[in-house]
């Protein structure tokens, strides 16, 4: 890669944000035991995780070999120890912690449930003993498909008690999404509701199921059904069952069944972002492993923290950082059902102050709505419980940072910006609250035992202080995706292929500053080529957004006959969305603005103002369908994942 086509991070942020005093003094990792970590890790890779997997985990059988990289990249871990993730969660904690709430929970329409750790291990060893009856046992696939509800966290952690393999399907995901994943995984049994609540109205997932159904899963016997809403649903009696029928009969105790740690505890199809979906695979030891540690490096999670995490159990973030990682460190967490916005836009505020939450990790999608919602709403309710922020799933703007910062932060508590996949288990890059001073936007320095590097087109590592390209990860960590199922090929060539099994290829670019902190620039689809300059569509909405007059903005190329690419913006204004004149002189002033902020090559060709940007049901920009419309193209692509499918019309100028 010439030095022209190196993607060079174009947008300055130089504020600097040190550690609060007060965290650190009572961190679990300050920046002298951070260190040492990183040094052990650095001297011998494989130890410093097979030192930790005897000390975190529970093994019923202790591993003798910590990696085998026989097949790499098919890499195996702990591989000749056995556990069970469950009695990890659960078991373990009912001496000390049985009077513990393990889950507070609350619904959309204020109902709320709590359960110590020991009704929780009663109630999961009742759901495994029902999937038991039902026939299923070690490595059958259960698809989930449930509101966000203590239930569904009952589910999974009974089929790791039984060592089934649970697959969830987001709630919000339709008919034909749920029968190709069922499909996909050769699902035995599948586990829904008679529906869910959220913005105030029922989310059909029976009749979902049942339109499924009807379209083929040839390999399911059995549907257990929760009751949930209580609204009428069809029921066929040769075929389904009902949860209050089956579960509560069963006993209380359940012994869990011991899995080799390779043993695959679920599957998690990606979110699609990119194309058609990848069903990946995770192991039972290397997992939980991973979930743990990043639990509490990461979080710092300790004994007394109410942990919220506003990730659906549907998402990768759902099963690490609401039912394994928590779990397994013996926290408490929130679970809520519903819309943040019922029945007002307080209502996220309004949930952790009643249930006096201590940690708090959502997505930059929602930072930003709320954002957009005003100030005044956190203002009316007491967050004073809160002590540290966390944001997953895309890159967060500067402006959303500072947001978050200082109106829910009150200027005091760290902020935790992660980078991870699907795909990597749990937590890869961000920084270590009580160690790591962070920087809006970026998500900082790698945790230890994780080796990233940054490599050009030839895959050659670049070793400068400023350097940009691929995002690439060197040595093989333990709650990585062992394959994607039924398509060893396609985990191959996806991850592995394009610098001949030498590392693992994220799909996101990126660029590492002069302190060695990373920058997410987005997905290497996304890069942009102008005039010769590699961008980072991040940088320009980044820019876009730090105008007051902007809540969101989305950037995507155009072909253009000079520059190669031209630069085409969708934009979501904080207030109503400007027409006419109105709308041609703002367009003029956020073109000069970026102009301002990143230099002239950046400025939007084309602005185009909408009420909303087309997102995935986890909250995800659609650029593949943004370049489309940019383009002119007629839009053949499947709209019915998207949160919001409406909007494509007028994002398509039509309105
Ligand atoms: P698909 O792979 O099917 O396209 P997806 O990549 O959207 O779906 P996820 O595994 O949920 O599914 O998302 C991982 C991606 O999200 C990362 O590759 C990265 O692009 C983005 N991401 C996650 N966290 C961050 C973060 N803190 N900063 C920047 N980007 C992030
Ligand atoms: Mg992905």
């Amino acid at each position: 890669m010439s030095e022209s086509q190196n993607i060079k991070s174009v947008l300055t942020e130089d504020r600097v944000f040190p550690q609060s005093a007060a965290f650190v003094s009572q961190a679990r990792l300050d920046a002298d035991r951070l260190a040492a970590l990183h040094a052990a890790a650095a001297r011998d890779h494989v130890g410093f995780w097979g030192d930790l997997a005897k000390k975190e985990l529970g093994w019923q059988t202790p591993f003798t070999r910590v990696l085998d990289d026989s097949q790499a990249p098919n890499y195996r871990w702990f591989t000749d120890g056995k556990l069970n993730a469950s009695a990890n969660c659960l078991d373990r904690h009912l001496g000390a912690r049985g009077d513990k709430l393990a889950i507070r929970f609350e619904g959309e329409k204020g109902d709320t449930r709590n359960y110590t750790y020991r009704q929780l291990h009663a109630e999961v060893c009742r759901v495994a003993n029902a999937l038991k009856a039902l026939g299923i046992g070690k490595g059958d696939r259960v698809v989930i498909y449930m509101p966000m509800v203590p239930e569904a966290v009952m589910a999974m952690q009974a089929c790791a008690r039984i060592g089934a393999i649970h697959s969830i399907v987001f709630g919000g995901f339709s008919s034909t999404a749920l029968k190709d994943r069922i499909e996909d995984a050769g699902a035995r049994l599948l586990i829904t509701a008679d529906g869910g609540h959220r913005g105030g109205q029922i989310v059909e997932l029976k009749r979902a199921a049942d339109d499924a159904l009807a379209q083929g899963c040839k390999t399911l016997d059995k549907v257990l059904v929760l009751k949930r809403t209580g609204h009428d649903v069809a029921f066929d009696a040769r075929r389904d069952v009902w949860w209050h029928e089956i579960v509560p009969k069963q006993s209380e105790r359940c012994d869990p069944q011991w899995v080799e740690s390779e043993h695959p505890l679920f599957l998690l199809y990606t979110s699609g972002s990119t194309g058609k979906p990848k069903g990946i695979q995770h192991s039972t030891g290397g997992y939980l492993l991973g979930a743990m540690t990043t639990c509490q490096w990461v979080f710092d999670l300790r004994d007394d923290d109410v942990f919220w995490c506003t990730a659906d159990v549907g998402w990768i973030t759902g099963h690490s950082y609401v039912c394994y990682g928590p779990l397994a460190c013996g926290a408490t967490i929130l679970m809520y059902e519903g819309a943040p916005t019922v029945p007002d836009a307080g209502r996220f505020w309004k949930i952790a102050q009643d249930h006096g939450v201590t940690i708090f990790y959502t997505a930059p999608t929602a930072i930003r709505a709320l954002m957009r919602l005003g100030d005044d709403w956190p203002k009316r309710y007491d967050l004073s419980k809160l002590r540290l922020l966390g944001s997953v799933g895309e890159p967060i703007n500067p402006e959303a940072w500072m947001w978050y910062h200082k109106v829910i932060g009150k200027e005091q508590l760290p902020i935790v910006d992660t980078w991870w996949q699907t795909e990597t288990g749990s937590i890869m890059i961000s920084p270590i609250p009580g160690a790591v001073p962070t920087k809006p936007g970026s998500c900082t320095k790698p945790l230890p035992g994780i080796a990233v590097e940054v490599v050009d087109e030839a895959g050659d590592v670049l070793t400068g202080k400023d350097a940009g390209g691929y995002l690439v990860i060197t040595k093989p960590w333990p709650s990585m995706l062992r394959t994607i199922w039924n398509d060893n090929e396609r985990y191959l060539k996806t991850y592995w292929g394009q610098f001949s099994n030498r590392y693992y290829v994220a799909g996101d670019s990126t660029h590492r500053d002069e302190d060695g902190y990373y920058w997410i620039m987005g997905r290497i689809d996304d890069v942009l080529n102008v005039s010769g300059h590699r961008l980072g569509t991040m940088e320009i909405e980044s820019a876009l957004v730090s105008h007051p007059a902007v809540a969101e903005a989305a950037v995507v190329g155009r072909p253009h006959e000079i520059k190669g690419e031209s630069v085409f913006a969708f934009v979501i204004c904080r207030g109503e969305r400007p027409r006419g004149a109105e709308a041609e002189q703002l367009a003029k002033t956020l073109r000069d603005h970026v102009g301002r902020e990143i230099g002239a090559l950046a400025k939007p060709d084309e602005i185009r103002f909408a009420d909303n940007l087309p997102k995935t049901r986890s909250g995800k920009i659609m650029r593949r369908l943004l370049r489309s419309i940019a383009k002119g193209e007629e839009i053949t692509q499947d709209v019915s994942t998207l949160e919001n499918p409406a909007i494509v019309k007028q994002l398509a100028g039509q309105d």
